[in-house]
């Protein structure tokens, strides 16, 4: 007769060589990944088709499972760890976060609420209060930890959207947004995606927006701001997508804020600026902001999936996002489930604290700046090349074209093919561009050279095509 299922499961609990076997992948893949294609072979997309069965009937055997997904699997990663990848904006790995993130593994801890989870939500405390003291934001700013950005702006923007109506006195928790009083949502032309798909969940609507016109990098204009007041939530960007440019805060924020507006800052990738002394003019101003969001699986490297929202309100965001149950417990300590729309959350502070904890004050500030660093050495070798440089490049990103349309794009196609290195496309001014993002510690000067070769490579064969 087949075995009890849970008798099976438990078998496997103990069975060492599996996670052996796991940790033998892993190791061989992180051995590897440097000389493998950044993008997969086609061969290796197509034997993915392997994984397309119906649903077994029977269980399978887990080593058996494991040896699959290596064999099929690890090919057809986007080699995104080993140091040629420059693809949106894809962080690297920290050692210690992603052995920290190992072990946090086998704990499986559910962040939601201290009684589930003391370290859990210990390491979050511990986070909130070093990410306000690196970024310089106020003290008493309440930290929510997501799984990215885009979560992030959401909490974010619905703490702020409750606030302005809660001092109308509209409760728009238990009244919802039907009859509210009116809200105005103001925003630069240069705001991410994400930004407006986070105004449309929260019923602000994506069409209604006023667009701030930006100049030549994507920053907004200080003097086109139309009238602020205590209606207004108002929504600024710490790093630009394509350029990496960074809002004017200081002629911006104090204006929000005597008027009585809610100010959310996107800080993706860029709020990291303000972890080092040479790059926080960037984004002086920033700390008079409500609320902020950041991507610790950008710029700091930690794995993802990492995202914080930060507020200045820590009423305000907990209102927005507190929930209650008869069998809740809340306690003296701090419950992660306060500060996000999760109950049931994975303890990714663990890898955030090994982050922070690794790096330390100076790490996060040198890491920073040698990721801008490398941007701008990028941009100066392509130039040499005779590729066209369409931003200052005043943070990790880097805007490239050839001499025309046309041979950019069949030049991007040969890049992306070539497996030597991977940027994405983007449309800037009209012109569709090769966007570059310096984003992995693991990048080297030697990785930098050696894809400007491919970038010169890839033109030629373009232009002999
Ligand atoms: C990446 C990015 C986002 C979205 O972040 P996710 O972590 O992918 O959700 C939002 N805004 C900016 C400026 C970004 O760079």
């Amino acid at each position: 007769m087949a075995e009890n299922i849970c008798d099976s499961l438990r078998r496997h609990a103990g069975d060492w060589a599996l996670y052996e076997q796991a940790k033998d992948c892993a190791l061989d893949y992180m051995r590897t990944v440097q000389d493998r294609p950044v993008f997969p072979a086609p061969a290796a997309i197509a034997a993915l088709a392997a994984f397309r069965e119906p649903l077994p009937d029977a269980p399978a055997d887990p080593r058996d499972l494991l040896a699959t997904l290596h064999r099929l699997g690890s090919p057809a990663t986007v080699a995104q760890t080993g140091g040629r990848y420059f693809g949106f904006v894809n962080g690297g790995i920290i050692p210690a976060a992603l052995a920290a993130k190992w072990l946090g593994d086998a704990w499986d801890q559910n962040a939601g609420l201290y009684v589930i989870s003391p370290v859990a939500s210990v390491l979050e405390e511990v986070c909130e209060n070093w990410l306000v003291d690196l970024l310089g934001l106020p003290a008493g700013t309440a930290a929510g930890f997501v799984s990215g950005t885009s979560n992030a702006s959401l909490c974010g923007l619905a703490a702020g959207r409750d606030f302005l109506l809660n001092r109308k006195g509209w409760d728009v928790g238990s009244r919802g947004l039907f009859g509210a009083p009116e809200l105005r949502v103001v925003l630069g032309a240069g705001a991410h995606s994400t930004v407006y798909k986070a105004l449309s969940i929260l019923g602000l609507g994506k069409d209604r927006l006023i667009k701030v016109p930006v100049d030549n990098q994507g920053r907004m204009l200080a003097d086109k701001l139309p009238p602020l007041d205590d209606n207004t939530l108002l929504i600024l960007q710490a790093g630009n997508v394509s350029t990496g440019s960074f809002d004017p805060f200081a002629a911006i924020l104090p204006r929000a804020r005597a008027a009585g507006a809610w100010v959310h800052v996107d800080g993706a990738f860029g709020l990291w600026a303000a972890a080092s002394p040479a790059l926080r003019p960037l984004t002086a101003g920033l700390e008079l902001a409500d609320s902020w969001s950041v991507d610790a699986h950008k710029t700091l490297n930690a794995p993802y999936d990492n995202g914080i929202v930060l507020c200045r309100h820590r009423d305000a965001l907990v209102r927005a996002m507190s929930m209650t149950g008869a069998y809740i417990v809340y306690s003296e300590n701090r419950d992660g489930m306060n500060f996000t729309a999760d109950m049931s959350r994975r303890a990714r502070a663990v890898e955030l604290w090994a982050s922070l904890k690794a790096l330390g004050r100076s790490g996060a500030a040198g890491l920073v700046e040698d990721l801008c660093r490398k941007a701008r050495l990028f941009a100066a070798a392509l130039q040499n090349a005779d590729f066209r440089i369409l931003n200052d490049v005043c943070f990790n990103q880097v805007l490239v074209a050839c001499r025309d349309e046309a041979l950019t794009k069949k030049t991007l196609e040969n890049l992306q093919q070539s497996g030597e290195c991977w940027c994405g496309p983007t449309q800037w001014q009209g012109e569709t561009v090769i966007r570059i993002s310096v984003c992995s510690y693991r990048t080297t000067d030697e990785d930098i050279e050696r894809s400007v070769r491919a970038f010169v490579k890839a033109r030629d064969d373009s232009a002999h095509a």
